[in-house]
């Protein structure tokens, strides 16, 4: 899948990071305000508390430092609305001792600067502190949210730069630490984190987490709720919600076997086990690719395995992000551009090229379409200009086709063979670093396009980084059952093929995405009706399927199918699915009243940053 997955939540903040300009020099991330030019974090210990009914977390975090400027007495961490109590720091006989420490101007975007004063190179640090009940990075859900009803849940979503909402941190993809943890939540709740969960622990004491390699800020994550576990295969197993967790077990039968395809492809799975957390509906993306434990949406729990390529596209992160992480979010489409290319490859191994070609034409076909509402400006995969900010950056969803595209590209014209050596060799050589697109294209030219110039030109390749839009050069994908498909949909909007001699038996769930795609704005009340009387479309178990065919739906002024659309409404809290659905109705004046009243009483299910994403398409 494309766009859904980790949307770039740049609104809240963003990444600060230390970026290796292409001459190698260290360039300070604008969206931090780490002095990582003087001091990186090596090793986290987080030992904190979870408190449902204040909504907080409170403990204390302990930073392991490296100092690279020996001059250097200060450290400038990332927070946002978090409560200092205390900071002590080792002194030069590694005692604890009490330091002096400012919070700078708050800044909508970035948060506080925590300025801590050291009189000298301390190993460690100490900072006690507490979460505000709005952390941005914190969704504290009540019983009432959940599937079971019972017990409250937390989950957190720290990409790109919420971190610090919950951990005073340099919160930048450009330092990489290793992290331990001791967390107390109430009883009869499980805690889980992106470290090594134990399946067998009780939590007494505290549930203790390791993570033993080295991650980016944006890859911290922690769960907490009523939460059981289901082993899948060797190194592969699903934390969910007990009501869920058959469901999920089945429907991710294939996880184990797509580690193995992701491996025969790129070289070993290096991060131990590959654990899933299925959250409530209203965990705002599609999926988090947090190292160790991927967090899922549970409207990808379609019955029929028909969503999986969201989990592939999760897996491919432990390659392309979690492994070689882009080094300030300015190369976004290092980490997106990566994973979506790597995702179709990973479906190829599992279920076949046509099944492939046709993930594949929907999402370029999605992309073409989706250039209409983006500006040009945010169409290129990187900009020229200095970075200096969020504002100049890649559109957040443009990037994950556009970037796969050109790595298509270039696979095709060197071949397979080629290009995997290529791509295998960029993920070992670049395995735990944060990596720039000058890097990348370095590394383009060095060991594949000095033996093979004729792939492509330079002319080509500036277009492909910094053109507005898809290259005219661009080869567009074509899946031989999506050009059949064609000629039965235009029958159909024609009326030549009656809705009774669709012949759907055959049809996957892309097909469908297809069909409902290409008759949105064609097809009028009547033929919706037909449609939905005779495949039940309004309530299909897939939401990918569903929310297609409650776009045209809207589109098409057919409102018989309210009642599903105001159940999906209420149900879903994926951004991707909501937003465009209420942009849609705002945009019908009849459906404008009606879509006011379904928001006042679903908004406070979605994730803040699913409210504020619905309050701008409703307020347009
Ligand atoms: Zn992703």
């Amino acid at each position: 899948m494309n766009t859904m997955h980790t949307p770039f939540l740049l609104r809240a903040g963003a990444c600060a990071v230390l970026g290796l300009a292409s001459g190698g020099a260290l360039a300070l991330d604008p969206l931090s305000y780490a002095n990582t030019d003087q001091v990186r974090t090596r090793a986290l210990h987080l030992d904190l508390t979870a408190d449902f009914t204040k909504k907080t977390l409170a403990g204390h975090a302990e930073l392991t430092l490296d100092w690279l400027d020996k001059s250097a007495r200060r450290l400038d961490l990332d927070t946002r609305e978090l409560s200092i109590a205390k900071i002590e720091a080792t002194d030069a006989r590694g005692r604890w001792v009490p330091v002096r420490y400012t919070l700078g101007k708050f800044d909508p975007e970035k948060g506080q600067a925590l300025r801590i004063a050291l009189a000298n190179q301390a190993a460690k640090v100490r900072i006690a502190y507490r979460t505000a009940p709005t952390a941005s990075a914190l969704q504290w859900l009540s019983p009432a949210q959940t599937l079971s009803g019972k017990r409250p849940f937390m989950f957190s979503q720290s990409e790109t730069i919420n971190a610090r909402s919950w951990v005073p941190v340099q919160d930048t993809p450009s330092v990489r630490f290793t992290y331990t943890a001791r967390i107390q939540a109430p009883s009869g709740l499980r805690v889980v984190m992106s470290a090594d969960n134990d399946p067998q622990a009780t939590g007494k004491g505290g549930w203790r987490f390791n993570m033993p390699q080295p991650i980016p800020s944006y890859l911290l994550a922690i769960g907490i709720g009523e939460l059981e576990a289901r082993t899948l295969g060797g190194r592969t197993g699903v934390y969910a919600e007990p009501g869920r967790i058959a469901a999920a077990a089945h429907e991710f039968a294939d996880t184990e076997k797509m580690v193995a395809a992701a491996e025969s492809l790129y070289g070993p799975y290096r991060w131990g086990r590959y654990d899933m957390l299925v959250l409530p509906p209203s965990f705002p993306i599609g999926g988090m690719e947090n190292p160790r434990l991927t967090f899922l949406t549970p409207t990808m729990i379609a019955g029929d395995r028909s969503l999986v390529d969201l989990i592939a596209h999760e897996l491919a992160h432990s390659w392309s992000g979690n492994l070689v992480t882009n080094a300030s979010w300015k190369h976004w489409w290092l980490n997106e551009g990566f994973t979506t290319y790597v995702t179709t490859r990973i479906l190829e191994v599992l279920y076949g090229e046509d099944v492939a070609l046709m993930n594949l034409q929907l999402e370029q076909e999605e992309a073409i379409a989706s250039l209409a509402d983006i500006p040009q400006a945010k169409q290129a995969l990187l900009t020229r200009d200095p970075d200096t900010g969020s504002d100049k950056y890649t559109d957040e969803g443009l990037a994950y086709p556009k970037g796969a595209w050109f790595l298509r590209t270039l696979e095709e014209r060197a071949g397979r063979a080629v290009f995997d050596a290529f791509l295998r060799g960029w993920f070992d050589r670049h395995a735990f670093q944060s990596v720039t697109t000058g890097q990348f294209v370095a590394y383009l030219r060095s060991e594949l396009l000095a033996r093979h110039p004729e792939v492509m030109s330079d002319a080509e390749l500036d277009e492909w980084l910094y053109g507005a839009g898809i290259p005219a050069s661009a080869k567009h994908a074509q899946s031989a059952r999506l050009v059949a498909l064609d000629a039965t949909t235009a029958a159909w909007l024609k009326g030549t093929r009656p809705t009774a001699q669709l012949d759907t038996k055959a049809w996957t769930a892309l097909e469908w995405m297809k069909f409902l795609n290409d008759i949105d704005g064609k097809a009028g009340k009547a033929r919706l009706d037909e449609l939905d009387a005779a495949f039940g479309l309004a309530k299909s178990g897939n939401d990918e399927v569903a929310f297609r065919f409650h776009r045209a739906a809207v589109h098409a002024g057919y409102r018989d199918v309210r009642p599903q659309l105001e159940n999906f409404l209420m149900r879903v809290g994926r951004q991707k699915f909501v937003v465009p659905l209420y942009a849609a109705l705002r945009a019908q004046l009849e459906d404008r009243a009606w879509a006011d009243k379904v928001y006042k009483q679903a908004r406070e299910r979605y994730h803040p940053e699913t409210q504020a994403s619905v309050d701008k398409a409703l307020a347009n």
